[in-house]
Formats: structure tokens, C-alpha cells, sequence
């Protein structure tokens, strides 16, 4: 067996542990004689695997008791509808716009009401977080939203936006359990989980309660409604189930780790590693505003698109894989989750480095 060093932004790397332990239960779950995804969702066995999923997600997050944790289908992606679908009563809402993912949440909203642009960082191609301090929240706003981390352009919000008292919602598919946060901050704030924490086709929202009514706007369907999944535990109809038993093992696996405080200061030592490198690089260099930096998403160029597509091609067949940035942006990018260890990213500034000597 032989794992390389996984960059993916994702779907992207998981720890080792979790996919060892779900191997050995693979065939036969705790002595049940089947794997978890042939069992039915409605089994006393499933029962105990999402309800543990659950709490042990509240347990890392310190999520208030007044907030429902859904699991859904659709990734990431569907909360862009189900979001206004659910939430435009007044069908206005503000959106803040630092990347192609906010970009497309606020071109779908503008599909059910008025999505205003409030705020936006494309004049520098996303390479910055805008002030978000004293922005013009519309009076009448039913959400302001964000995209808390920008996974193709390596930006994050440091700070929330003063919403003026309206509702934060937030896409946090990509910093998702990097670090703690206080969720009474958020109305709701949901992420895709194959980023960092499990496999594909899975998006976790996190939603006060107080916005899961069933004024809905006409026509939404009841399967994206968020009523009908919060009334049923998530088991509406048939989960994403094996993707809920890998999810619950790597909230386990960070417990382990020592929770998000401790997921925080391993993110920003493996961070540092290689934002000081490229800060000293002769030939490589970030792409973002310093402090705006994600401590997920690390972008960098040579400046030279065949240098770039040299190294790409050279650290894949050193066991790097993955580097190759964004097809809307070029270049490289490291996604450096929760579950890459420290080992990969100091391989990979050695790698770097000895990159430059051959090639400065
Ligand atoms: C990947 C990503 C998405 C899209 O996720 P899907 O699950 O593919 O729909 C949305 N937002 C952010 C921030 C992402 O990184």
C-alpha cells in the first residue's frame, strides 16, 4: 500500500484512521454481518450511528441547543437555492461576494427575489476580503451572506461582517471544523463535507430554529424545504447513510485530535509552514492579500504558466498530488484540511525548495 500526499481541494484527503477503521468494519459492522451501507436507515444500528454523528458534532462545535444540525443531499450547491427558498420572506436579501462560490449563491438567489451585491472583491480577481464593517444592509433583508472560505482563491473572512442585525448566513464548506467558532453568531451556516470532513454528496446545515417555518416561498419543493428534514431528524427519506457513518468517525478522529482549538493550532503551524516560504521564495509567491490568507486553501504561482505546469507535473510524480490550482485561476493551490498532517506539508516545502534550486 502506498498513500501519496493528497492536495485535492476536494473531494480531498481523510485521515488515515477513519479509512483503516472503516475498512475492518467494511464487511461485517460490529458483529450486525453487513457494512453500513446495505443496512436500513430506519435500523436501530443506523439509529445509533447518526444520532452519534450528531452529538458529536454539537459536542466539537458547542452548537446551542436552539439550532437543528440537518444532514441533506444535494452538496453544497443546493443550499444556494434551498437558502432564499427558505429564508426570503421579504424577498430581499445581501449578498457579499469574494469568489465564485458566493458568486454563484448570489446569481441563484436572484432566481426567488432581489439578491443585492453589497459587497464584492472581484476587481482584484477574489484576492482580498472587502471591509465588511459598515457595509449598506438593506433595511428590508431577510439574510446577509457570505462565504466564510474562499476555496479557490485561498481568502477567509477573519472577521464576520456587521450585519446590522440581520441574519448571517454562511458558507463554510471549505474552513468547516478548522477551527472553533460561535455558531450563535450565524443563523445558519452550512458547508459540503467532502472538503474536511468526509466523502461526497453531503451538506451539513447548521440552522436556528427560528428559520425553519413552513412559510416557504410557493413551490418549493418539500424536499428542499427545510422544515420537512429538521421534523424528521434528517431521516425524511432515505439519508446519504454511509456518508453520515464516515462524517461521524471523523468527529470522533477530532475529538481524538483534541478538538478544534487544538485542529486551530495544528492548521495555522502547517499554515505557516508554507505562507513563510512563500513569503522568502524567489520563484514561488502567494496569490492573496496577507491577512486575508485561508489556512485551508494555499494558492501560489512561479509567474511562469510552463514553470507552474513543470512543478505540477514534477511533485505528481513525487508524490504530490493534486497542486494544480483551479481551472478558473491557474497556477498551483495546496489544500492543506484538517487531515493533512504536518509530514505532507513540510514535504512539500522541501519539495519546493529544492524546486527553486533547480529552477530560480
Ligand atoms: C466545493 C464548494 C462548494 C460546492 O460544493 P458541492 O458540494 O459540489 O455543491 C460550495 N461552496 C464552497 C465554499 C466550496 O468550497
Amino acid at each position: 500500500m502506498s498513500r501519496v500526499y493528497n492536495f485535492s481541494a476536494g473531494p480531498a484527503v481523510l485521515p488515515e484512521e477513519v479509512l483503516k477503521e472503516a475498512a475492518e468494519e467494511m464487511l461485517d459492522y460490529r458483529g450486525c454481518g453487513m457494512s453500513v451501507m446495505e443496512m436500513s436507515h430506519r435500523s436501530k444500528m443506523f439509529e445509533e450511528i447518526i444520532q452519534g454523528a450528531e452529538a458529536d458534532l454539537r459536542d466539537l462545535l458547542q452548537i446551542p441547543d436552539n439550532y437543528k444540525v440537518l444532514f441533506l443531499q444535494g452538496g453544497a450547491s443546493q443550499q444556494f437555492a434551498m437558502i432564499p427558498m427558505n429564508l426570503m420572506k421579504n424577498r430581499v436579501a445581501d449578498y457579499i461576494v469574494t469568489g465564485q462560490w458566493a458568486k454563484k449563491a448570489w446569481q441563484e438567489a436572484q432566481k426567488y427575489g432581489k439578491a443585492n451585491k453589497i459587497a464584492s472583491s472581484e476587481d482584484k480577481t477574489f484576492s482580498y476580503i472587502p471591509d465588511c464593517s459598515d457595509l449598506p444592509i438593506s433595511p428590508d433583508a431577510d439574510y446577509v451572506y457570505i462565504c466564510e472560505n474562499n476555496t479557490i482563491y485561498g481568502t477567509k473572512f477573519k472577521e464576520l461582517p456587521n450585519t446590522k442585525g440581520k441574519t448571517l448566513v454562511a458558507d463554510v464548506s471549505s474552513c468547516f471544523l478548522s477551527e472553533p467558532v460561535d455558531v450563535s453568531k450565524y443563523g445558519i451556516l452550512y458547508g459540503g463535507v467532502q472538503k474536511n470532513i468526509g466523502p461526497a454528496g453531503m451538506v451539513i446545515s447548521i440552522i436556528r430554529e427560528d428559520l425553519i417555518t413552513e412559510e416557504v416561498l410557493p413551490g418549493t419543493p418539500t424536499m428542499l424545504t427545510f422544515k420537512t428534514h429538521a421534523d424528521a431528524d434528517s431521516l425524511y427519506n432515505t439519508p446519504n447513510s454511509y456518508c453520515i457513518y464516515i462524517c461521524g468517525k471523523v468527529f470522533q478522529w477530532l475529538k481524538k485530535m483534541g478538538g478544534l482549538s487544538a485542529m486551530k493550532e495544528r492548521n495555522e503551524q502547517k499554515a505557516k509552514l508554507l505562507y513563510d516560504f512563500l513569503d522568502e521564495s524567489s520563484l514561488f509567491h502567494g496569490t492573496v492579500v496577507p491577512k486575508d490568507r485561508s489556512l485551508m486553501n494555499v494558492p501560489f504561482i512561479t509567474g511562469d504558466t510552463d514553470l507552474d505546469a513543470k512543478f505540477v507535473k514534477e511533485a505528481k510524480e513525487a508524490g504530490f498530488e493534486n497542486l494544480k490550482g483551479h481551472r478558473s485561476v491557474g497556477g498551483m493551490r495546496a489544500s492543506i484540511y484538517n487531515a493533512m498532517p504536518v509530514e505532507g506539508v513540510k514535504a512539500l516545502v522541501d519539495f519546493m525548495r529544492t524546486f527553486e534550486k533547480e529552477n530560480g
